[in-house]
């Protein structure tokens, strides 16, 4: 779509999905603002879990039909300013979200958006410049506070994801809480509940995902591949092995379902946080549940509120961001990090830098090149 044909077309490198494990790195043309859109320029663009499942699987069904730009938890620069929206302007640090909900559906009339039924996606992080559509424009772009690198700001989505899980569980401080997954997300959810204050036990498979745990604030480190009974080693860390107030399963296995039930003490909270393949059933001991007094929940994506609260704790000082960018590659190189990604490498998040791979540190002295 041409909006201004007396503007010439500009054309852009990005990376196409064309389907299942068909990503091409190509010149497209540079999207330009329709009214209340924004284009931004992409300073970093963060690996996720989720982009390599639409990687290998060339499609998400909720989210991208190819071929179709991807990539979703990015940060970067206003470079063009649709008509009618007020806010931003040209040369300005956002994060801008990967959805936006539509304020009038049931959902967002009862304060859950995240649940939306017509929550609007938006991909292409993945790419030189990216298109905000109107509405995530409207209700999900932030300002990104000075002195916060956007690499770090690029992790407001994930985290959000993080802190709407964590807060889901009505945590108090000195809570004992478990994380079972030492992916980005599990990282995450540890570091977030150990900076809230909780005495987390991090059930991870891996020494550098133990070695992460323990960095982020973990208390306490259980081991999958060295315990013989991940549950009684989860209980033998409370007091009379009553076990964990709060259990967030944060893996998406039926398996570890399980154990998030088994391992939470009378009372308490178990959160299902990782969301298991279509189709995928669980066992569960129903006398337990009910004298026990066990609530049962889950938790699904974020909201405009979380996100806002997200980037405030990026911004704080005390939250780690730079912990979980363990590497950087150009836009060029997004297969092989995928593939990497797909071989479980040892990264946390990869930060793609568009361009030619210049730091984002670099980027934020050469506003210059805009018009
Ligand atoms: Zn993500
Ligand atoms: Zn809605």
């Amino acid at each position: 779509m041409r909006l201004n044909p007396t503007i010439p077309l500009k054309m852009m490198t990005a990376a196409v999905l064309h389907g299942k494990e068909d990503v091409r790195i190509e010149q497209v043309a540079v999207p330009q603002a329709g009214p209340g859109e924004l284009i931004l320029r992409v300073a970093v663009a963060l690996t996720c879990g989720t982009d390599l499942k639409v990687f290998r699987r060339g499609y998400h069904a909720r989210m991208i039909k190819p071929p179709a730009l991807f990539g979703h938890e990015l940060a970067g620069f206003v470079a063009e300013v649709g008509t009618g929206v007020t806010g931003f302007k040209v040369g300005d640090q956002v994060v801008a979200l990967n959805s936006a909900p539509c304020g009038r559906c049931y959902y967002c009339r009862r304060d859950q958006e995240n649940l939306c039924e017509d929550l609007l996606f938006n991909n292409g992080a993945y790419a030189e410049y990216v298109r905000i559509p109107e509405r995530i424009a409207a209700k999900n772009t932030i300002l990104v506070p000075h002195g916060v690198p956007l690499e770090h700001a690029a992790l407001t989505e994930p985290l959000a994801c993080a802190v709407h899980g964590f807060e889901d569980c009505n945590p108090r401080a000195g809570d004992t809480l478990a994380v079972i997954g030492g992916g980005p997300l599990g990282l995450l959810l540890i570091h977030v509940a150990a900076l809230a204050g909780c005495e987390v036990i991090a059930v991870v498979k891996r020494p550098s995902q133990a070695k992460a745990a323990h960095a982020l604030g973990a208390a306490h480190v259980v081991h999958t591949t060295h315990a013989t009974n991940v549950v009684e080693a989860v209980r033998a860390l409370t007091p009379d092995k009553r076990g964990v107030d709060i259990a967030i399963e944060a893996v998406a296995l039926a398996e570890t379902w399980e154990q998030a039930v088994e391992m939470v003490r009378n009372g308490g909270v178990v959160n299902f946080f990782g969301g298991p393949a279509a189709g995928t059933k669980v066992s569960l001991d129903t006398n337990r549940l009910h004298y026990g007094d066990i609530t049962l929940k889950a938790t699904f994506h974020h909201t405009p509120a979380i996100c806002r609260r997200a980037l405030e704790l990026i911004a704080g000082g005390k939250f780690k961001a730079g912990y979980f960018i363990t590497g950087r590659a150009p836009l060029s190189e997004l297969n092989e990090v995928f593939a990497q990604m797909a071989d479980r490498g040892n990264q946390i998040k990869t930060a793609i830098l568009p361009g030619d791979g210049m730091l984002p540190g670099q980027l934020a002295g050469d506003l210059g090149l805009f018009p």
